[in-house]
């Protein structure tokens, strides 16, 4: 208990020895606000003795900034036009931020005198933070600190009510990265999670000090830029952003590379948009980023909005498509040059659609691809084709799959069920896919393609000669067979180069002991060409078109 050399307070005296069992400060002040008491609590929140406050204004205990606001509460009540009065307010203490709530009330007397105020300084530090931390999450994401869509909105609406006012424009930069997944998938959401976080931190540090940044999903990001004087300026920045992105992150001590693909929508300086057509437009342009093979940046463009419309029609016939049983596998039979004799076929997806007929793959692989709808496709292409080959021992069977199996680590396992519920034998299964499907993510891929291998399966690289045609990737990869590519196969006859190409993986597969299919084979002296330079096998409309499975059987009738 600390006292003023003249305690006049006999209430004082006798609530002393409680008050400064209290937590709480209690204090008395004259009306001149300055302190004539303070019970001992105030060391435990201030770590100095209460005599340092004794006979100074209660003010001073406040942040400098807020002993003004302080004062103007508690003049009324000093005046006596108040009895009582409750503030929150920083302190001035050292280190780290402390918020005290201030209560006081008036002390009158028996005829209603005022004689001075006495109250209580509650530490709510705790309270208060928790509340700044509640406001921080409403607009912020929790992982990784930075804005979350609601702030993100209400920033590209301050900037462009900014721009409309200034000769500088705006651009927004949807931030997408590629194959987040699979760092989630073979690490666990726990390396994922810190993947994000450094490519927030990296974002952080590229963007200006002006520039907001925000994460507005799983691996999505966007960055904001005012002040641009140009689309080029979005675009530098975009670059700025993929180059630091593309040094390696270390993740538990090992290094990763990560790639993204970016879409920028600006708005020129004086020109209105909403908010969202501008968050849209950027997501497109991301979305076309991705289509386009990632890890690259696409600036929005009128055209993007009709594809897209075109698209999205698209993917919802699909959808459509699939819930109706409109697709339909076609098998294009394999045959042996040496004799004609059938060896197996390529089964080919074909879409029934209600208005354009029978439609081909090329108009909406791409779509399913870039949507989850290959998925669906895929499983139920491998379901039919497996089902519909295993009676017919010896021959094989080839199936297309796309980018996306390649890396889902779940994929093998699918394909595993697929084999045991058809009853085939794996060995007469071929998985046909692209070097370009396996450059999307050699790593991954790799290792899914390993696990198929494991299943008894035949991997085929498919459209060989067009890509990349890395023949080092023939050794590379797990593959146990080669289809050349028929725009090889077209220049047989004329082109001395494409016979080399021909010669050249018919020696590397023989010397790697691969099988070696041709496609696409329309002419007999094609045929005879890649016999004689050691293609023991082919497929094209010289044999046989893509067939439905019972024209495929009458194929096989008569042979
Ligand atoms: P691909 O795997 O290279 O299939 C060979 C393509 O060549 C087929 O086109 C086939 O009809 C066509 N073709 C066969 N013989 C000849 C010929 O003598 N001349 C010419 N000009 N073309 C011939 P299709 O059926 O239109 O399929 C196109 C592509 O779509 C396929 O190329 C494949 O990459 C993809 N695809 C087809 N079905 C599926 C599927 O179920 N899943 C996936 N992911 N992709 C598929
Ligand atoms: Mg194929
Ligand atoms: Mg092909």
């Amino acid at each position: 208990m600390t006292r003023t050399p003249d305690p006049t307070h006999a209430a004082a005296v006798v609530a002393s020895s409680v008050a400064d069992g209290l937590s709480e400060v209690v204090f008395e002040l004259d009306l001149q606000l300055r302190c004539r008491w303070l019970s001992a609590a105030y060391r435990r929140v201030f770590g100095t003795p209460p005599e340092a406050l004794l006979g100074r204004p209660l003010t001073d205990i406040a942040a400098p900034r807020a002993q003004a606001t302080l004062r103007q509460v508690l003049v009324p009540l000093a005046q006596g036009e108040v009895d009582h009065v409750a503030v929150e307010v920083p302190t001035g203490a050292a280190g780290a931020p402390r918020w005290l709530e201030v209560r006081v009330t008036a002390r009158r007397d028996e005829a209603g005198t005022l004689l001075g105020l006495c109250g209580l300084l509650i530490d709510v530090t705790a309270r208060r933070g928790h509340e700044v931390a509640v406001a921080r999450m409403a607009l912020h994401d929790s992982l990784t600190g930075l804005a979350n869509r609601s702030l993100l909105a209400h920033r590209i609406a301050q900037a462009l009510v900014r721009a409309a006012q200034t000769p500088a424009g705006v651009a927004v930069l949807f931030i997408d990265l590629d194959h987040f997944k699979v760092v989630n998938d073979t690490l666990g959401h726990e390396a994922g999670d810190a993947l994000l976080v450094a490519v927030a931190a990296r974002l952080s540090a590229t963007a200006r000090g002006a520039e907001t940044v925000a994460r507005v999903g799983g691996d999505e990001f966007v960055v904001v830029a005012e002040g641009l004087r140009d689309r080029s300026e979005a675009l530098v920045l975009a670059k700025r952003i993929q180059e630091a992105l593309s040094q390696p992150i270390s993740l538990g001590g090992v290094a990763h590379r990560i790639q993204a693909s970016i879409g920028v929508a600006s708005v020129g300086a004086g020109e209105h948009r909403p908010v969202t057509d501008l968050l849209a437009e950027a997501d497109l342009a991301m979305y076309r980023a991705k289509e386009r093979g990632r890890n690259r940046v696409e600036l929005f463009h009128d055209d993007l909005r009709v594809r897209n419309a075109e698209r999205m029609n698209i993917e919802a016939e699909l959808r459509q498509g699939l819930a109706e049983h409109r697709f339909e596998v076609f098998y294009q039979p394999v045959v042996a040059l040496a004799d004609g004799r059938v060896e197996g076929a390529e089964a080919l997806i074909r879409w029934h659609h209600p208005q354009r007929g029978l439609v081909g793959p090329a108009h909406f692989i791409p779509i399913a691809e870039a949507t989850a709808l290959i998925g669906p496709l895929t499983e139920l292409v491998l379901a039919t084709a497996l089902r519909e080959f295993a009676p017919l021992a010896p021959l094989t069977v080839a199936v297309n799959v796309s980018a996306h199996q390649l890396v889902d680590t779940a994929f093998p396992a699918a394909m595993a069920r697929h084999v045991a519920e058809s009853g085939i034998d794996p060995a007469r299964i071929t998985l046909e896919i692209t070097e370009t499907a396996v450059l999307a993510d050699p790593e991954v891929s790799r290792h899914v393609l390993n696990q198929l291998r494991q299943l008894g399966v035949t991997l085929a690289l498919d459209d060989f000669g067009t890509g990349y045609s890395a023949l080092a990737h023939l050794q590379q990869l797990p593959v146990g067979c080669v289809k050349i590519d028929r725009s090889f196969v077209e220049g047989l006859t004329v082109s001395e180069t494409d016979r080399a190409l021909v010669r050249a993986v018919a020696g590397l597969a023989a010397a790697l002991g691969l099988r070696l299919v041709a496609e696409g084979v329309e002419q007999q002296a094609q045929a005879d060409l890649l016999e004689a330079m050691g293609c023991p096998s082919a497929q094209g409309s010289l044999f046989s078109p893509p067939l439905p499975f019972p024209a495929f059987l009458a194929f096989m009738q008569e042979q």
